[in-house]
């Protein structure tokens, strides 16, 4: 690709330097387990563990790490030292295959969701050889998986492989039943555009709501906000592109194809795009993105904001998860082919994943709850809170004509049958243009466009790829025992478009009379919050789903619930607090100030000349003085529902009682804060406005 320089992936222990480093034999047991899955032979262990280190060490590593993603959408890692004392009283650099395969850091200040009995703090990581070791820093970073001391999963990592197992089995029984010989393994892959924001660091230093909560809390409306779309369409700014250039450079000496890089809708807003790998890769990449996101930001004074609402009234961030399933021997399962086989292929796997979005609507809608992207989607910016399915209008009349045996077209005689008649080729180009559904197909891939800026995208795919397992097991199930096979699988995809087509929706996913349509007459569910979401979790369809392909355990799910809803409330109670905070140390005396000021003012001029009128002032003043009043009843009245969640028992009733009592609260609050903004001098104002913070990049 044109740029990318010589020292691409030179941080990474990729297959370049396994090949270079390892034994013949080594490499090749090595590649097996990467390929399969499997776990990795201990006497293999050693021989890699030595030849990481060497080549870590030879890069200036001192350290190692395993490092693992906890449910808190963050990486950890703890740190060892490859120093180890030698016989002769000097040192020794010593790394074994036992160190490299396996960790035992501290569960206990991770969230386990009651999972990690507290007698039992120890947990443990175990090497994941299915992702690259790289170095950060003088660390070399092994991915691994973390696990409570009995197992159970107290990671985004492990269900996620177990996933990726449950399709490749079910895939592989499908792809069975239509030859394909050459195939052993099916895999999937993921895409996902990033967005961001960036501001100056300076005016972010003086925002406490910025620095607590990743958004703002106060902030009113600026003269110009995302209206004119020149953002989008201008140019990259000098110190962004410098900040890309460098950004770019650290992402692809960590082997990361960052590829695209463009403006975003509102103002500050920007997305970069990688080249899409196998899933649990574009997993660790996606995390590691984020963290060089933001170190990188800071060397150039700026902030990136990875927040999935950090302005009111200005386009949130999200991450557009790009999905596809293909096999080992590269063909990608959702791509329309040229023969009536391939064609028939590809169809049924595109109908699995329509019956998986609508049968488990309800799970994945959940897997992108969360309190930040609660002010997302639904806005008007992103999709709303109804999953539906975007096929485009050439797919979905084949579909039709499928469904009902009829000529796709008035211009086709002939009704299609699977396994006989190729299909007609629909341009790719059209399908793609729908910005507005929350799950698209866009040519030879689906994009769920629902997940938040600042998430791991584990979990999402997760659960797309158990639930078009899930419809994989029933397929196959049904056509192994089948005497004709064409005959079968027209029924079956016939049977299967006829129960899911109420999750296909072409239209525009923003219209308020879609949502209507799609919940009081196609049946979809609208889960509008986080609250609201969570209990999916625990449903008994979607507990027997993840369990029955070993996924996730019983156990494993109710502390996922739990976590889930934890996170909710301890995100909505710190920003409660930052904001009576502020309202109080920083907004009522700024308010206060002013107005005295200005009454000063009018008492010297009336000393003066006491004929002088002061209108001006005296209305200011009885009007600031009257919305400061409010802004203190506004804040006691927060405080006040913050201490009645204090007495809520069990977690779901504390999230729904922070949604309808605190979560309007702030809103007052921060309503009555914003209209004193708009009348209190500049210089009197604590801190940096919208239109400073939205435009402090040039
Ligand atoms: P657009 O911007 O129109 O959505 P792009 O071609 O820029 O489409 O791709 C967006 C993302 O989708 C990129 O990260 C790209 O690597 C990824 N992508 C492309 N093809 C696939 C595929 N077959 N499977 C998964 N992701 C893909
Ligand atoms: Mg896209």
């Amino acid at each position: 690709m044109a740029g990318i320089p010589d020292d691409f992936g030179s941080l990474v222990f990729d297959e370049r330097a396994m090949k270079a480093r390892l034994p013949g034999k080594v490499y090749h047991s090595l590649k097996q387990t990467i390929r399969r899955g499997e776990r990795l032979d201990p006497t293999v262990a050693d021989a890699v563990a030595d030849a990481m280190r060497d080549w870590a060490v030879e890069r200036g590593a001192t350290h190692f790490t395993h490092w693992f993603q906890p449910m808190t959408n963050v990486t950890a890692e703890k740190h060892d030292s490859f120093i180890s004392p030698a016989p002769d009283g000097g040192v020794i650099l010593e790394f074994s295959g036992r160190e490299l395969i396996q960790g035992e850091p501290d569960a206990s200040s991770f969230p386990s969701g009651g999972l990690r009995a507290t007698f039992e703090a120890r947990g443990y990581t175990a090497w994941d050889p299915t992702s690259y070791a790289f170095l950060k820093g003088r660390t070399l970073c092994i991915p691994t998986a973390f696990c409570a001391y009995g197992g159970e999963a107290l990671d985004q990592k492990t269900p996620l492989l177990r996933s990726m197992e449950a399709i490749n089995k079910q895939a592989m029984r499908v792809l069975r039943l239509f030859g394909n010989e050459g195939v052993s393994h099916v895999t999937t892959s993921v895409g996902p555009e990033q967005e961001y924001f960036l501001i100056d660091k300076s005016v972010y230093e003086q925002r406490r709501d910025l620095i607590y909560t990743g958004r703002t809390l106060f902030g009113a409306k600026p003269p110009k906000g995302q209206e004119l779309d020149d953002h989008y369409f201008g140019s990259i700014k000098p110190r962004v592109q410098a900040y890309m250039d460098e950004l770019n450079e650290e992402l692809w000496k960590l082997g990361i194809y960052a590829k695209t890089e463009h403006n975003e809708v509102a103002p500050a807003q920007h997305e970069l795009a990688p080249i899409y790998t196998t899933t649990n890769l574009a997993t660790d990449q996606n995390q590691l993105t984020m963290e060089v996101m933001q170190k990188v930001a800071a060397k150039h004074g700026l902030v990136c904001l990875l927040h999935e609402k950090p302005f009111a009234g200005v386009n949130g961030s999200g991450k557009h998860n790009n999905w596809s399933i293909a096999t080992d021997t590269g063909v990608n399962l959702l791509s329309p082919g040229d023969t009536p086989h391939e064609n028939a292929q590809f169809l049924l796997f595109l109908v699995a994943v329509i019956q998986a979005v609508d049968e488990y609507q309800e799970l994945l809608r959940t897997t992108v709850a969360t309190a930040g992207n609660d002010h997302r989607l639904g806005g008007n910016e992103a999709p709303p809170a109804v999953v539906s399915v975007f096929l485009g209008d050439g797919l979905t009349a084949i579909l039709e004509a499928l469904e009902t045996d009829t000529a796709y077209s008035a211009a086709e005689k002939t009704v299609v049958k699977l396994g006989v008649h190729a299909l007609p080729r629909f341009a790719r180009d059209m399908t793609d243009r729908n910005r507005t559904s929350p799950f698209a197909f866009t040519g030879n891939k689906f994009e769920f466009r629902m997940v938040g800026s600042s998430q791991s995208i584990a979990t999402v795919n997760t659960v797309l790829n158990t639930a078009v397992a899930e419809s994989l097991r029933q397929y196959a199930d049904e056509l192994e025992g089948a005497e004709d096979f064409n005959a079968a699988l027209h029924t079956l995809i016939q049977k299967a478009i006829t129960a899911h087509k109420r999750i296909i929706f072409n239209g525009n996913g923003y219209d308020e009379a879609w949502i209507r349509e799609a919940v009081d007459k196609r049946g979809l569910s609208e889960l509008r919050t986080t609250p609201d979401c969570a209990p999916s979790l625990l449903k008994k369809k979607n507990v027997e789903l993840l369990t029955a392909h070993k996924v996730f355990t019983e156990n494993e799910l109710r502390s996922r619930y739990e976590i889930m809803l934890e996170n909710y409330s301890k995100t909505v109670m710190i920003e409660a607090a930052a904001m009576a905070d502020m309202a109080r140390r920083e907004i009522l005396p700024a308010v206060s100030a002013y107005s005295a000021a200005i009454a000063d003012g009018a008492a010297k001029k009336k000393q003066l000349s006491p004929s002088l009128a002061c209108a001006y002032e005296t209305k200011l003043t009885e009007r600031l003085s009257g919305l400061a009043d409010c802004i203190a009843d506004k804040t006691d009245a927060l405080e006040r529902s913050m201490l009645a969640v204090q007495d809520t028992e069990e977690a779901v009733n504390e999230a729904f009682t922070i949604r309808d009592i605190v979560l309007p609260r702030m809103a007052e609050l921060r309503a009555v804060c914003d209209e004193a903004e708009t009348i209190t001098a500049k210089s009197f104002w604590p801190f940096p406005t919208y239109g400073e913070l939205l435009f402090s990049v040039r």
